[in-house]
């Protein structure tokens, strides 16, 4: 079982200082057993009268304020994530009506991670500076590499705290052009995604919890690029297009809406813009006449469980490319979200 700095202390405080009566908390997956447990035992313990949000919770661009506002709650709780690339629409819904905290949730681990075997790998590529960064769950795992790597005498690039989101992997790309090589800590292949996608350096993975790492280069970039460029291919002379948009607080993009419906009228093409909470294989598919979607939403709408989708789904800059706004070089150098 994981172990997270859930800050009890902090929201017993806050919740007896502003004599609060009802809370609703939100938790990504993988954190509805033992940390919900606990913070439900705390508060309920403090006589607050406490709700779960249920829908699945992938960021800070998701806060569940309809919600608690519908069911009267004095504060939201929001854990596992932190106001990094949110902070206007998180101070635009803190208001008398509802009180937010967000708790980034650090990862503790049961014993010191060891970073000598990272630091050998990083010898053997003979990387002299290096880009920094993590999830926010790491982030102070990712200080004590800092201050190791350091001690060694590498060069290091870390923009702020040097956070990576799915959709922000900026605190790496401001690196790209002076740093060898990148180093990540963070579990799983979605974050890995995000970063070859966008970067162009080798990038290094250590995964916190396993202690493994893995080196993905030249060949790796290459292959997630090359899947973005065939699916372009594929959807150049759509003449049906759909616009995804979400009403999520971080996600609801409506000048990106009028950009698209614009260049889409210009070339009198025809386009249907859907907008819902929770964007989905199956609510698309009601769609039927619809050729190709373009996400303004959650970008990795476009990138992830490609699959699952029968149409094309592409992204904002990618479409942005294909009407002829932005060069492929662009992408390439800045991103393609
Ligand atoms: S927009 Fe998507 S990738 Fe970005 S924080 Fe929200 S859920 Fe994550």
């Amino acid at each position: 079982m994981n172990d997270y700095e859930l800050q009890t202390d902090r929201i017993v405080q806050k919740v007896r200082d502003n004599d609060y009566k009802s809370v609703l908390l939100q938790f990504p997956e993988g954190m509805l057993d033992e940390p919900l447990n606990q913070v439900q035992k705390v508060l309920s313990d403090e006589g607050i009268q406490v709700y779960t949000a249920g829908d699945p919770s992938y960021g800070v661009c998701d806060l569940a304020i309809a919600l608690a506002k519908r069911l009267n709650c004095d504060l939201l709780i929001h854990f596992g994530h932190s106001e990094f690339g949110f902070h206007s629409q998180v101070s635009s819904v803190q208001s008398d009506l509802i009180d937010i905290m967000i708790i980034p949730a650090y990862y503790v681990p049961p014993q010191e991670l060891d970073y000598n075997s990272l630091i050998d790998e990083i010898r053997k590529k003979k990387w002299k500076t290096i880009g920094l960064a993590s999830t926010i769950q790491h982030i102070k795992s990712l200080d004590k590499l800092e201050e190791k790597l350091t001690e060694y005498n590498f060069q290091i690039i870390r923009y702020k705290e040097g956070q990576i989101l799915g959709c922000n992997v900026h605190s790496l790309q401001i690196g790209d052009e002076k740093c060898d090589g990148f180093v990540s800590i963070h579990a799983g292949y979605f974050h890995t995604h995000g970063i070859l996608l966008n970067t162009s350096k080798p990038l290094m993975q250590f995964n916190p919890y396993s202690g493994g790492i893995k080196t993905y280069g030249e060949e790796e970039h290459t292959k997630v690029i090359r899947q973005r460029f065939t699916l372009l291919t594929k959807v150049r002379n759509i003449k049906k297009w759909g616009i995804i948009g979400s009403s999520k607080l971080g996600q609801l993009n409506q000048n990106m809406i009028g950009n698209i419906q614009s260049l889409l009228s210009e070339r009198k093409l025809e386009s249907l813009t859907v907008v819902a909470e929770n964007i989905n294989p199956q609510m698309l598919s009601n769609f039927t006449n619809i050729e190709a979607w373009v996400v303004t939403a959650c970008p990795r709408i476009a990138i992830d469980d490609k699959i699952r989708y029968l149409k094309p789904i592409i992204t904002f800059k990618e479409f942005l490319y294909l009407f002829h706004q932005l060069k492929w070089e662009d992408l390439l150098e800045h991103g393609f979200f």
